[in-house]
Formats: structure tokens, C-alpha cells, sequence
């Protein structure tokens, strides 16, 4: 097995570990640093899918402490607030500097200030853009310096473990494979970054990256760290639905199509949305997502089972120029969005639940930091569309300053735990030499429980159903072999380790489900569909230890505001 060692091992290539990457840099040039990655750099991940936008108050009629409060209010009062104000004022910042230092165009108005569009669930038009490919114009700068910085690169290297000391109480570094040879690497760091984006790909429609499997959450679980939320998945209410055959079908639609005025009509051709919510197509995605489902099981659908987008009312030529990314991907499929009716369905997009983190992105794991999607408690029952991107870039590039000063306090490499090394190795080799089994028969099961009892609406029936069938399906995947032992890019046996990640986190997605008896924000529980004590909100937490799934909840702290109150001066004088 070969052996490096770094002063800094970031994990993910997207805004997170990317941010990170450069912010380390800058706060000490003398780190060696590493950034590993599963895909090419620049090149995999969902920072690069972003096309809506990043959200940041900007305007002078717009402010941090609105942005706050959307942010609280969308996400039903579960979001750490220290956390969320962080998010809202080194957004600024951020946008600042992807500007200026980056160098990214983003979109203006004609007297030259920064077009900010309008997205679902805000109270201002605060989403900064590239038209509606702003992730490629983020990712491409960040990377360009990464490439030119010289910092060490392993590309389509996959982490595999986090591995602890010898005494077990701090981390020592990652034991990685080597895609392209399939050999086994153990990195030891000083601090590592888990930055791998979640990625809730076990639902039948789902938006994330392929080489998303919520694999730095897993390895968080096996580590033994605690995870927040995880019952919060956010479904994206419109995501393409162009049949089964195609791998488009789950790529999302982006949210700025209902922001400026888009209609979705089910398959009667009937607007539904203000039977659901004042606020039409503009509420926030969990209520339209279950608005949408609410059709899809009443039988009111498409040929292919979900529902219409219309933006032919607001102009064709509108549409096309605003939209111009959207409109080329529909016509991919067949469909007219500038003028016709495109099929959607709600698409699984984001995890708002990960591992538990303070404001400089440590752990409870020392040498682990946590940025981006892998981590939990910013956006806490509901992520507002424009939000995510900025979290992983804020808290990126604050993970990058953190780790910098953490390194030279802690200047020697630990040494990893050979007997664990041992155990992680065995355990990704298991299904090496035993007969392939048919994986892709186990993940489109994998889809229908998920979808099915763990989805957009749940009960506790179904949630005990799901809890056999993953057992199930985590039985089938173990007696499933990857075929032969030539690991060189060996997919089969890639996919069987992303569909044990898949399924353990799954698994933590049910636990906690059963665990939350109310409805907030992304979960909704039909046997229980009330928001309960929204001034005693208490989130779930989830850690795996010996074999099981420990659950307990702890007290949101309302450090900056309480409900019913708000920190907007003009509506608290009203
Ligand atoms: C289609 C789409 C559109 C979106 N639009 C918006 C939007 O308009 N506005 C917004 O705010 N948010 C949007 N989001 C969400 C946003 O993309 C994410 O919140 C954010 O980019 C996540 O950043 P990240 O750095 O945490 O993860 P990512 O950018 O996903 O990067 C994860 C990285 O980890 C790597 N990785 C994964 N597993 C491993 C492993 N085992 N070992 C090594 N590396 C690994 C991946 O290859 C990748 O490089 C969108 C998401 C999607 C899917």
C-alpha cells in the first residue's frame, strides 16, 4: 500500500474543498496541501451544476438580517443560528471576492450593479447569477487557481475511510483507493476536510452528480461522529421528467422558472398551486413538492406520471433569453419550454442534515473539518433555493482559514491505527473475487423504498416497512460479489461500495424520520402533520456505534431571535 502525507487533505473538489484549498493557502503558502477527488477536479460535484444562483443581500433596500430571516423562517426555526448568520454575512464577502479576486462575470443591470433574481421562499430578489449556468462559471475560476497554485492533486482517487490515531482520540488521516489502479493509499494529514457534498442519490429522482454517494457521511457514521437532520431531504419540485430511459429524467429545472412566473398546471391543464398555498408556485420546494405529489396521487398526471411547467405566458422570447441553458435542455428531450408544456416531477436535490460542526468548521473529531453539504445545522428543516452554494463556499473557505492555524499548533502527524487500516481495507475487499451480483437490481429497489416510504410524505408504517427492506437490501449487498480482482477501474466493485454508503445513510435518513413525530419543512409525516412547538424545537441527531443507530434530540438555541420575533427594525415597529 503506498503512504503520503500532507499537512492538509481536503476531500471534494466543489466549492467547498475547493474555497478551502485556496483560503489554507492563503492564510499559511508554506502548508503542503492535497486536494483528493473522486471525479477530475473542476470537473465532477454539484458546485459545477449550480444554475439558479447564490444568494446574497447586496441591494441597499436588502439586508443581512433579512436574509436571516428567510433563512430561519424557511428552514422552520431548526437552523443553528450562529451558523445561518454566518452564512448571511461572509456571503458578502464571498461574492466580493469570486468577483474581484476570481475573477467571475456574473449578470448586471444596465446602471452596472449585480442583477439579483428572484427565488422561491425569499422576501427579495437576492439571487446573484450567470445566467443559469453560474456553478460552471464558479467551479472554472476556483479551479484555475487551483491548477495554477501547483497544490498536490489526487484525481479519481476515492476516500474510503477515516482513519483515527492509535489511541483512537484524534483523526490521523484517510485511507484512500486509487481508481485508475485500484491500489489502496493511506494520506495522514494533520487536518482533513470532509467536503464529498452528500448527495441524496438513493431516491428514484434525484439531481446530485453521479459520483455523489453520500460517501463522506458515511464514513463520518463509521468514524463514529454524530449527524444532524438527516431526516431533512430536500426535493426540488421540478425536476425533468423525460421517462425512464434517459439519465436526464431527475435533472432539475431550475427554481427561477417559477420565480418569474412560471405556472404549474397538473395533467388536466389546471394550476393547482393556490390550492395548496397563497404564495402559488412561489412557496418554498417542500410545499410544492408535496403539492405536486398530492396530484401525482390523486391520478391527475402527465403521460409520464408528474406534472406541467407553462412559461409560455410570460413570452417565448423572454423565456429563451432568460433561460437559455433550460430551454436547450428541454429541446434535448423533446420538449419546448420557451412556448409549450414541459413533464416535471420532485426531484431528491440537497441534504440539509449532516455531520454536527462549530462556526470554524471542527468536529467533535480532532484534525476533522466539515464543510459544504457533508455538514448539518446551516439551512436546518429547508434549504432556500440560492443557499447552498453559498454555504459551501462561505464555510469552504472558513474551513481554509481554520485549518491553516490548526496545523502549526499541531505540528507533528498522528499516527494512523494499522489494525484499523487493516479492518477498512478488508472491508471494501469483501466483494472482490466472489460472483458479480446484480447491483443494479438492488439499487432500483434501493430507489422504490426510499421514494416510496421514505420520500415526501411519510408515516411511521411506512417507515417500519422501509426499516426491514433496507435490512434486506443490506443483506443482498453484502452476498453480492464485484466480479473478478482486477481492481483498475473496477466499476462494478465501485458501485458496491457506493451502494453500502448509500444504505447506510438511507438508513439514517429512516432512523431519523421515525424519530422527528412532527412535521417541518422538508419532513412531513401524514400521521403527524402538525409543526409542534416551534419555541421548544429540538433537532434529531444520529450516530452509529457497534452496529446500531443511537438517536437523541438537543434544544435549538435561539441566540439571535425567538419565534414570532423577528430582526427587521420596520416589522418589528409595525
Ligand atoms: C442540479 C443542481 C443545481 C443546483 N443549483 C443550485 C443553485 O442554483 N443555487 C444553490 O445555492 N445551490 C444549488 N445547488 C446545490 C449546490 O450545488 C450544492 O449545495 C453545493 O454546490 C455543494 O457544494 P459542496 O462543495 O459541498 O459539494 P460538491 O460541489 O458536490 O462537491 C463534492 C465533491 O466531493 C467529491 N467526492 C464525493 N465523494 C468522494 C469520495 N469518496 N472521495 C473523494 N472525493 C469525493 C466529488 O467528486 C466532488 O468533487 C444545486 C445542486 C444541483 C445538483
Amino acid at each position: 500500500m503506498k503512504r503520503l502525507r500532507t499537512d492538509v487533505l481536503i476531500l471534494g473538489s466543489g466549492g467547498a474543498g475547493l474555497f478551502a484549498a485556496l483560503h489554507a493557502r492563503e492564510a499559511d503558502p508554506s502548508l503542503s496541501i492535497t486536494v483528493a477527488v473522486k471525479g477530475l477536479l473542476g470537473k465532477c460535484g454539484c458546485t459545477r451544476m449550480v444554475q439558479g444562483g447564490y444568494n446574497v443581500a447586496l441591494a441597499p433596500e436588502d439586508s443581512v438580517e433579512r436574509h436571516f430571516m428567510d433563512t430561519i423562517e424557511g428552514g422552520k426555526w431548526l437552523p443553528d443560528q450562529e451558523l445561518a448568520w454566518t452564512l448571511v454575512t461572509v456571503a458578502i464577502e464571498r461574492i466580493r471576492e469570486l468577483e474581484n479576486e476570481l475573477g467571475c462575470y456574473f449578470d448586471r443591470n444596465p446602471d452596472g450593479t449585480i442583477h439579483q433574481k428572484a427565488f422561491a421562499g425569499q422576501t427579495f430578489d437576492r439571487t446573484v447569477h450567470k445566467g443559469d449556468l453560474t456553478g460552471i462559471e464558479i467551479i472554472n475560476r476556483l479551479a484555475e487557481q487551483v491548477w495554477a497554485s501547483g497544490m498536490a492533486r489526487m484525481e479519481e482517487h476515492r476516500a474510503v475511510e477515516l482513519i483515527r490515531n492509535r489511541s483512537g482520540d484524534a483523526l490521523a488521516g484517510v485511507l484512500m483507493v486509487d481508481v485508475r489502479s485500484g491500489e489502496f493509499v493511506m494520506v495522514q494529514a494533520k487536518a482533513v476536510l470532509l467536503a464529498t457534498g452528500g448527495g441524496p442519490t438513493m431516491y428514484r429522482y434525484h439531481t446530485p452528480s453521479g459520483d455523489k454517494t453520500c460517501d463522506g457521511l458515511a464514513m463520518a457514521l463509521r468514524a463514529g461522529l454524530t449527524l444532524r437532520d438527516m431526516e431533512m431531504v430536500q426535493f426540488h419540485p421540478t425536476g425533468l421528467l423525460a421517462g425512464p430511459g434517459t439519465r436526464m429524467t431527475g435533472t432539475v429545472l431550475e427554481e427561477g422558472l417559477r420565480g418569474s412566473g412560471g405556472y404549474l398546471l397538473n395533467g388536466s391543464h389546471q394550476r393547482f398551486m393556490h390550492d395548496y398555498d397563497p404564495k402559488g408556485e412561489r412557496a418554498t420546494r417542500d410545499i410544492v413538492s408535496r403539492a405536486i405529489f398530492s396530484e401525482m396521487r390523486a391520478g391527475r398526471t402527465t403521460p409520464h406520471g408528474g406534472v406541467y411547467i407553462s412559461m409560455g405566458h410570460l413570452g417565448a422570447e423572454r423565456v429563451r433569453r432568460e433561460f437559455k441553458g433550460m430551454v436547450e435542455r428541454c429541446a434535448d428531450c423533446g420538449f419546448d419550454l420557451a412556448g409549450g408544456l414541459v413533464e416535471v416531477v420532485p426531484t431528491a436535490h440537497y441534504m440539509m442534515g449532516g455531520v454536527v460542526f462549530r462556526g470554524d468548521c471542527t468536529t467533535e473529531l480532532p484534525g476533522l473539518f466539515v464543510a459544504g453539504e457533508d455538514s448539518g445545522g446551516v439551512h436546518g428543516a429547508n434549504r432556500l433555493g440560492g443557499n447552498g452554494v453559498a454555504n459551501s463556499t462561505v464555510f469552504g473557505g472558513i474551513a481554509g482559514e481554520a485549518m491553516a492555524p490548526w496545523v502549526r499548533r499541531h505540528a507533528t502527524l498522528q499516527e494512523p491505527d494499522e489494525a484499523a487500516i487493516d479492518a477498512a481495507i478488508a472491508r471494501a475487499r469483501a466483494p472482490l473475487g466472489k460472483r458479480a451480483g446484480d447491483l443494479n437490481a438492488i439499487r432500483e429497489k434501493l430507489y422504490d423504498v426510499m421514494w416510496d416510504d421514505v420520500g415526501i410524505v411519510r408515516d411511521a408504517a411506512g417507515l417500519a416497512r422501509a426499516e426491514g427492506a433496507l435490512e434486506e437490501l443490506e443483506a443482498r449487498v453484502d452476498a453480492a460479489g464485484a466480479g473478478g480482482t482486477d481492481l483498475a477501474f473496477n466499476l462494478t466493485w465501485h458501485d458496491w461500495l457506493n451502494l453500502k454508503n448509500l444504505l447506510l445513510v438511507s438508513k439514517a435518513i429512516r432512523a431519523s424520520a421515525m424519530a422527528r413525530e412532527d412535521s417541518r419543512g422538508a419532513h412531513y409525516r401524514s400521521d403527524c402533520p402538525d409543526v409542534r412547538d416551534l419555541d421548544r424545537s429540538r433537532y434529531v441527531c444520529v450516530g452509529w456505534h457497534d452496529g446500531r443507530f443511537e438517536i437523541s434530540t438537543r434544544p435549538v438555541e435561539f441566540t439571535r431571535v425567538k419565534p414570532g420575533e423577528t430582526l427587521l427594525k420596520e416589522a418589528a415597529a409595525a
